[in-house]
């Protein structure tokens, strides 16, 4: 086995980067950001196929805002991707996203990189600096060419930025689509600095030549001991992308191959049961019976069964009941205390039976009793129980 790297480490909303700890498996939603409900869809779907953190581009202030109301309810860290305007990296960090990617290359401005980094530092978000080769700094592809010195360059130049108001909870990535040259680069930075670094072939392309590509060039990296969290960069559904990560560092014996997948929504203003116990109860039960099916704790019936409705199975909690789903339609409405016994039995049933016999077996009456109390609920604790339009209207006075 090779040694790795040692890093410092840095905290992504909860998944520690560097350091020793797991690599994690990143992707990047493809929907609109500013579509908050496309955007949670695909948020779960991606955690349900591997993904630990997920990207989304905040690419106008609409975006920023609906981060606001995505962030509270992702199941995973949310990183803003940032380009070309600094204002979108300060109201992104309004929204509350657990990190910001700033792309040296096209925020150039040292006030407006020190400003984003001294509110980072005061909220104790991380950065990364995300340096594209097709997208360096001009002055510096002027003076290095395009070569690993300048990706390279380009990142140090930004750190220097970051070190003068006193912030170094950084990650690096030094991405091209040239895989000779992204290994370089990623060596020579692994030489130059101790912060955990991001990997990734840029615009590898669609599979199977995109995945062999950034394989080619991940891979490399990682037996070299190289990396700390990575992300395929595909033409294609992002799914693909936590997938082929997640398979990648299973194959490396990097990652515990893994049968059962559960999910769980974070819990938020919204949530009627304590999750991160139910959540516990019940991934302990279903692995010890090894079924390999996808299962999603949710904390709120308002939205939670929508939210998952990618996974196989699903419970959702509501007015001291349970709502159980397979593939988001509600097949069956339990007390709150049956939760985990009935998530057991429905697991079983899923496997033996298989989705389309599972769905067959739903509680005819289950549908309209969820309705009820998903309606009663809202009357109750209204539309906004995250105070996410509160942070919008703060956004919009940026
Ligand atoms: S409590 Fe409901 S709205 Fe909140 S994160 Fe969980 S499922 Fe989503």
């Amino acid at each position: 086995m090779f040694e790795r790297r040692m890093t410092r480490s840095v905290n992504v909303g909860g998944v520690q980067v560097g350091a020793g700890a797991p690599i994690s498996v990143q992707s990047m939603t493809t929907t609109k950001t500013a579509d908050a409900e496309a955007t949670l869809e695909q948020i779960y779907a991606l955690a349900s196929s591997g993904a630990e953190i997920v990207r989304c581009t905040c690419n106008e202030m609409e975006a920023a805002e609906a981060l606001a109301r995505i962030v509270p309810r992702s199941p995973v860290p949310v990183i803003a991707d940032i380009h070309f305007q600094h204002r979108l990296a300060l109201a992104a960090l309004d929204a509350g996203v657990a990190c910001l990617r700033l792309n040296p290359g096209n925020i150039r401005k040292e006030d407006h990189i020190k400003t984003i980094a001294s509110e980072a530092r005061d909220r104790d978000v991380p950065i990364r600096i995300g340096v594209n080769a097709g997208s360096l700094d001009p002055d510096i592809e002027d003076k290095y060419g395009m070569t690993a010195v300048a990706l390279v360059e380009s990142a140090k130049r930004e750190l220097g930025y970051f070190e003068e108001v006193g912030f170094d909870e950084v990650k690096i990535s030094v991405k091209a689509s040239d895989v000779r040259l992204m290994v370089e680069a990623y060596r020579l930075l692994a030489d130059t600095v101790d912060f955990p670094l991001h990997l990734g072939v840029t615009e590898a392309g669609p599979p199977p030549a995109g995945i062999l590509k950034a394989t080619a060039g991940i891979a490399t990296l990682l037996n070299e001991g190289i990396g700390d969290t990575i992300r395929y960069s595909l033409t294609a559904d992002p799914i693909e992308e936590a997938r082929a990560g997640r398979q990648l560092l299973e194959a490396l014996g990097l990652r515990e191959r893994s049968s059962l997948d559960l999910i769980a929504c974070p819990s938020c203003g919204r949530a009627e049961v304590d999750v991160i116990s139910i959540a516990e109860m019940a991934q302990e039960a279903l692995t010890e019976l090894d079924l390999p099916i996808q299962v999603a704790v949710m904390g709120c019936v308002v939205n939670g069964p929508g939210e998952a409705k990618g996974a196989d199975l699903g419970i959702a909690a509501g007015r001291k009941r349970g709502h159980l789903f397979v593939r988001g339609q509600v097949v069956k409405v339990v007390p709150e205390d049956h939760m985990v016994d009935a998530l057991i039995e429905w697991a079983q049933k899923v496997v033996s039976e298989g989705i389309d016999g599972a769905l067959a077996a739903a509680d005819k009456s289950a549908e309209a009793e969820a309705e009820a109390d998903r309606a009663a609920l809202l009357e109750l604790q209204g539309e906004d129980v995250n105070d996410a339009e509160a942070i919008v209207e703060m956004i919009r006075k940026r």
